[in-house]
């Protein structure tokens, strides 16, 4: 039972974020330990409501092409890599890919979130090759290689992070996906064998926001981190985002934990009204990044929906193709319809997006 005075704390650290006041870590760790989880809804519902009072909740539709899964690394979580060598590593020749973009563009989509393994040696001219080829061909918009890749690519090539980016760029490359940003504190990153650490994370959205190439943020969570961990990832990514803005959206999603070593001892998934809360405060935390999708696709559908009322103003990606988190456990699924039924029955205007937050549709 809390006392009288933890309780008047609670009451005065909720209406500072009311008046949109910044709380530091430790203030946010008292809301964490004792506001109920229905008030940071409400809160994270007006924030919302301030950033977008058009009541609009936008959606993409867009695949994701997993162009290798042939990866160095061996984070815990993932059931999609592949070790250099083994008889089911794949790379994808461009005409493969190019057929998975032109079915995507008969289905709708705007772009393509472009992802895959840390591979030992896939030259830098493959990566600048197929983004050229893929604009020059549609034209289409490319998100593409998340922080862990970028990183890798750096060091491979000896260009370091700027040079990697500017010939990415130069090729076609339009915003970066926050992939790989997982729990950024290296006392759980070196737990789960994440490749890249923190700094190095963070490092490559900085040099990414400095050459206006925008990013999103990722969170996933239930891979055993503390509450403080949590909050301390919040803290890192609020840092980066007020000395450089860039991130473009706030994404959290939960472990999947089917078929990776780590769901041995993390079995169990994070349950929805968990989920939600962590939702509502990561709205509120990160109040500098304008956008906060509910990912529908680790949580379902229904929770997806429930998001909506609890900070966010997106709800992702149809997700024509899925390999990476699919083979862990991630099994829902809706067409745009589906999605855009489920934002209007929460109150909502549904609205196509590309994948840099820019509305498509009036
Ligand atoms: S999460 Fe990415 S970097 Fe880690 S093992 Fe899987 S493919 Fe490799």
């Amino acid at each position: 039972m809390q006392s009288t005075t933890a309780i008047n704390e609670t009451v005065e650290l909720l209406a500072r974020i009311e008046a949109r006041e910044r709380l530091s870590l430790e203030e946010w760790k008292a809301v964490e330990d004792s506001a109920p989880t229905e008030e940071l809804g409400r809160l994270a519902d007006e924030l919302r409501k301030t950033l977008h009072p058009d009541d609009v909740v936008t959606y993409v539709v867009d695949r994701n092409v997993n162009y290798s899964n042939v990866c160095v690394s061996v984070c815990t979580f993932c059931a999609f890599y592949r070790k250099p060598g083994s008889p089911e590593g794949y790379v994808h020749n461009y005409e493969e890919i190019f057929s998975k973009v032109e079915e995507m563009i008969e289905l709708g989509g705007s772009g393509v979130l472009m992802q895959g393994g840390l591979h030992p040696d896939l030259p830098l001219d493959y990566y600048t090759g197929l983004l050229h080829e893929l604009k020059t061909r549609y034209g289409i918009h490319l998100h593409c290689f998340s922080p862990p890749e970028l990183d890798h690519l750096a060091k491979i090539t000896g260009l370091g992070v700027e040079g990697v980016l500017r010939e990415l760029r130069a090729a076609g490359l339009d915003s970066i996906p926050g992939g790989g940003g997982e729990i950024l504190v290296d006392e759980i990153r070196r737990k789960r064998r994440t490749h890249c650490n923190t700094e190095e994370w963070l490092n490559v959205m900085d040099v990414a926001h400095k050459l206006g190439i925008p990013t999103t943020a990722t969170m996933m969570f239930g891979m055993g981190e503390t509450r403080d961990q949590r909050l301390m990832h919040f803290e890192r990514l609020r840092e980066l985002q007020e000395r450089n803005p860039g991130f473009v959206s706030f994404i959290p999603w939960t472990l999947q934990p089917d078929n990776t070593p780590i769901g041995k001892r993390f079995p169990d998934r994070i349950p929805g009204d968990e989920y939600l809360r962590w939702l509502a405060i990561g709205r509120l935390y990160l109040d500098s990044i304008p956008n906060v999708q509910a990912s529908w696709l680790t949580q379902g559908l229904d929770v997806g929906r429930q998001g909506l009322h609890y900070g966010a103003n997106d709800l992702g990606s149809t997700m024509i193709e899925e390999n990476v988190i699919t083979p862990a456990g991630a099994n829902h699924r809706a067409t745009e319809i589906m999605l855009c039924e489920a934002i209007v029955a929460e109150g909502f205007r549904p609205m196509k997006r590309r994948a840099d937050y820019v509305r498509l549709d009036r």
